[in-house]
């Protein structure tokens, strides 16, 4: 854990990073591990330079939003560790500020119980991917966080004062007008050789699982990005490696123009089937953005057309050979427990992947169990798939069997498919080292 020292007294705002990684992702730490070796083998990484896709990048949600509270006692303190002697460190601050996901909603709840039971007056203000929707309701019901920021913090920042209500809506913001990126916070900076840029928010598709599709599409412009990615190299000394964290990068417009100016050392994205044309291609490639995240999500065609993807998998099996030929290093990424899902289109994804893996076509993969986040049409309409409502989201761990059940699988049964299909990629990964 780390954060800026004032010299003792009280911070007026104290951004606080809630840990990511538990759960599924110890029992997943194996498969972590490969794929952190295989990735810097095909790109020819040391192995120190491979580790840090174990680790996570420095967090842009804070880079984002210290502009808004530059002139005040701020600082970031990094809960690496989420046990009660490291909460019950926590500096003294009149305002706490936490993003949370899904998968950290219950850490921001325990955290916030933990502060004001410390100093009834603090006051806590919960924004992140996970209140949208009925989780908003959810969180305020629980009676500890003074503001729920539903939509984007810079808006809520702008006012930062406002305690009055309970919920902020955040109007969706105009990517070029915001501040850069402020690293002031981020401390240990030779510990991280990599930086996350996002040159866009939302997605222009629909998939029902998604919540990137719920928020307007927006891109900043090539020259804001251009300068987004020097200035986050320029304050990482030993950063060589940009992250694009858009959820559907090549999806941009321009994104040809875009690489064309982009000049980084080695990059990732992501993408999707449908918009990897040799063209496009070519222009990843020639930036050096040389790995791609391509969502697949089920072997099965007709789980595919379920989950709104609009790709089918001879399309996948075409866009992933037009990347392999040119040369880039793919990472396909894969759900169980999605609607409708049953034993049989279980071993269809299995089965696809091996396919895609001895074919050469896919050389990482990373699975996950498929969870309705609140806010998207899968949590408003959970047709074919039944969601344990008694698993709250204050409640659910990512470790827990799946929160969901579809009427030919059993949430253990879900759990038990994720495991197996985890192992099935472990090992094929593990065959190109
Ligand atoms: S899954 Fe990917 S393509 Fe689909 S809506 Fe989300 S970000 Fe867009």
């Amino acid at each position: 854990m780390w954060y800026n020292e004032i010299g003792g007294g009280m911070y007026d705002y104290l951004f606080v990073g809630l840990p990511h990684r538990d759960g599924r992702a110890i029992v997943y730490r194996e498969h972590g591990q490969v794929y952190a070796r295989v990735l810097g083998k095909l790109l020819g990484l040391t192995t120190e330079m491979a580790s840090c896709f174990e680790y996570p990048s420095p967090p842009l949600w804070v880079t984002r939003l210290t502009p808004y509270v530059r002139d005040t006692r701020v600082a970031y303190y990094d809960l690496a560790e989420f046990d009660t002697d490291s909460i019950s460190h926590t500096p003294l601050a009149a305002v706490y500020l936490l993003s949370c996901f899904t998968s950290t909603f219950h850490r921001a709840v325990v955290f916030a119980q933990m502060m004001k039971a410390r100093d009834r007056d603090c006051k806590v203000v919960l924004g992140g991917s996970h209140v949208v929707g009925s989780a908003v309701d959810d969180a305020v019901a629980l009676g500890l966080f003074d503001v729920v920021v539903r939509g984007e913090g810079e808006a809520y920042m702008e006012c930062a004062e406002s305690f009055r209500d309970r919920v902020y809506d955040a109007a969706p913001v105009s990517l070029d007008l915001l501040p850069m990126p402020d690293y002031s916070l981020i401390r240990d900076r030779e510990r991280f050789i990599d930086v996350t840029v996002m040159t866009s928010r939302g997605c222009p598709y629909g998939c029902i699982y998604c919540l990137e599709g719920e928020r307007p599409y927006r891109v900043k412009s090539i020259d804001r990005v251009v300068a987004e990615v020097e200035d986050a190299l320029a304050e990482f000394p030993r950063a060589n490696f940009v992250r694009f964290n858009d959820s559907s990068f090549t999806a941009r417009f321009d994104i040809v123009e875009l690489c064309a100016e982009l000049t980084v050392l080695e990059g990732m994205c992501q993408t999707r089937a449908n918009i990897m044309s040799d063209n496009v291609l070519s222009a990843l490639m020639g930036a050096n953005i040389r790995t791609i995240n391509v969502g697949c999500e089920t072997g099965s065609a007709q789980l595919l057309h379920r989950l709104g993807k609009r790709i089918d998998k001879e399309m996948i099996v075409s866009s992933l050979r037009r990347a392999k030929e040119k040369g880039f290093v793919v990472n396909t990424y894969w759900m169980v427990g999605v609607p409708g899902e049953k034993p049989e289109t279980v071993r269809e994804t299995a089965d696809f992947i091996r396919y895609l893996f001895d074919r050469g076509l896919t050389d990482l993969a990373e699975m996950s169990i498929c969870v309705p986040y609140p806010g998207t049409p899968l949590h408003r309409d959970p047709r074919d798939i039944e969601i344990e409502h008694d698993v709250l989201y204050h409640r659910y761990r990512e470790n827990d069997l799946s929160c969901t059940r579809t009427r030919e699988m059993s949430a253990d049964e879900i759990y038990d498919a994720w495991r197996q299909t985890a192992r099935v990629i472990t090992d094929r990964m593990a065959t190109r080292l």
